[in-house]
């Protein structure tokens, strides 16, 4: 069969090759891949993957912005909500210079399974807007963020779809979100988003949620594995709010945390890093690395040895180009989509385990459900209430894919997948929209 394109002619051969190349790079189509695997593996009828493989709603904007010279800057703003048969979709919003459409597709796709392993009562949804935060002033990343809760406000909302903080998005970020939403709506609840400050309907423990999710992950992990978390070496990749928190946590639990990086480098010090120095020094995009003399590149720093290594920055970081280099027992996903389908493979070869990050990162979207709860009963729960709720939930969720792991003899990374997509399946056999 030949595929005609344009003037050129491509053999299936080749399309072939360019597909895989493609969902190297690609997160939708490797969202779609292992989804159409999981979907086989259960058997459901091909309408079930037809409808999960994209989601259901896409939303494109464009968002004004008067910029703090006077120019008028035009961003490109997305909001993906996979599927919301199970209920509201619910997910983060990021900002950053290289959001592209099928990322925010996949992720929302991810945030699905997410939930479903989580048995949340939520579907997936996830929002970018293609800027670079870290060069724009207070005032205009305020404008920002209220000109895209205005270009989205019809699609949003605490029943529909509830957003949250992503990449280089916080607290504040969202309290300007929802004081937006509230003009717009006259004082809806506080529940529209999550990831709120405290003061304004925020949950106890949200912001380290992620990280203690990881945490939680990686503790059960050890146990399977036997490995010792105290004195085993850590390399965490990305000190932001989940990199940072994680490696502090780490810190008490008496792990060595031989590496961190940012976005200008790495610092490398076999002996350990001094942790709370490095949290004291960090700005609030999480860069720190620039204070120092030696440093080494992000890319050496994932393949320097060591036992556990936490990706928990952003996507695509481990791919076929340096699957064989990495060297350590296990990886556990603290960022969404570090590691391409073709090094999962890799690395499966070479015995290193992979802990895929719709289980390890779920932390996150538990306690903003949490939030989203406490929020419409307008009932606040203390802080150790949150923490032993989160891990139970994580708990639950960690023995179940690995149940499933073990059940049809997949990895960790698919069985995740298949206990994700179930209740997101069931629920939209059971109303009606596919047999
Ligand atoms: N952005 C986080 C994630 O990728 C959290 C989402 C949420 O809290 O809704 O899981």
């Amino acid at each position: 069969m030949t595929v005609h394109s344009g003037k050129h002619v491509t053999t299936t051969q080749e399309t072939q090759a360019a597909r895989q190349g493609a969902a190297e790079d690609n997160p939708l189509i490797a969202f779609q891949e292992l989804l159409k695997e999981a979907a086989d593996l259960l058997r459901y009828p091909g309408p079930v993957y037809e409808l999960l493989k994209d989601p259901i709603r896409f939303l494109e904007v464009k968002i004004p912005v008067r910029m703090d010279n006077g120019t008028t800057q035009i961003f490109t703003g997305y909001r993906s909500q996979h599927n919301d048969a199970v209920g509201p979709t619910k997910g983060g919003i990021r900002f950053h210079p290289e959001v592209t459409p099928d990322e925010v597709k996949a992720l929302s796709g991810w945030m699905s399974l997410k939930c479903g392993i989580t048995d949340l009562p939520y579907g997936g949804g996830k929002g970018g807007v293609v800027c670079d935060p870290r060069s724009m002033s207070f005032g205009e990343l305020e404008r920002l963020s209220r000109g895209y809760v205005r270009a989205i406000s019809q699609l949003v909302g605490p029943s529909k779809d509830i957003p949250a903080p992503d990449v280089f998005t916080n607290a504040q970020i969202m309290a300007w979100m929802a004081d937006e939403y509230d003009h717009i709506r006259e004082n809806d609840s506080p529940s529209f988003i999550t990831g709120k400050p405290i003061i304004l309907g925020g949950s106890l423990g949200r912001e380290t949620a992620t990280s203690k999710g990881v945490l939680y992950t990686l503790k059960l992990t050890s146990e399977q594995i036997g490995l010792q978390l105290r004195g085993a070496r850590v390399i965490i990749q990305g000190f932001g709010n989940v990199g940072s928190h994680l490696a502090q946590m780490l810190h008490e639990e008496g792990a060595k945390v031989i590496g961190i990086s940012d976005v200008f480098g790495a610092v490398y010090d076999e002996r350990g890093l001094d942790i709370p120095d490095l949290m004291e020094r960090r700005d609030s995009f999480g860069a720190v690395t620039h204070l120092f003399r030696e440093t080494i590149t992000n890319k050496e720093l994932l393949e320097k040895e060591c036992d556990v290594l936490v990706p928990a920055a952003l996507g695509g970081q481990i791919t076929e180009a340096n699957a064989d280099r990495i060297r350590c027992r296990v990886i556990v996903e603290a960022a969404n989509g570090p590691t391409t389908r073709e090094a999962t493979k890799r690395l499966a070869e070479r015995g290193i385990l992979v802990v895929p990050d719709i289980l390890a990162n779920s932390g996150g979207v538990i306690v903003s459900y949490f939030e989203w709860v406490q929020n419409n009963q307008g009932l606040y729960w203390p802080e150790e209430e949150v923490d032993g709720k989160l891990k139970e939930k994580i708990e639950k969720s960690f023995r179940k894919v690995y149940q499933t792991s073990q059940q049809y003899g997949i990895d960790m990374r698919t069985a995740a997948y298949v206990a994700g997509v179930r209740k997101l399946a069931e629920a939209s056999i059971a109303r009606g929209w596919v047999p």
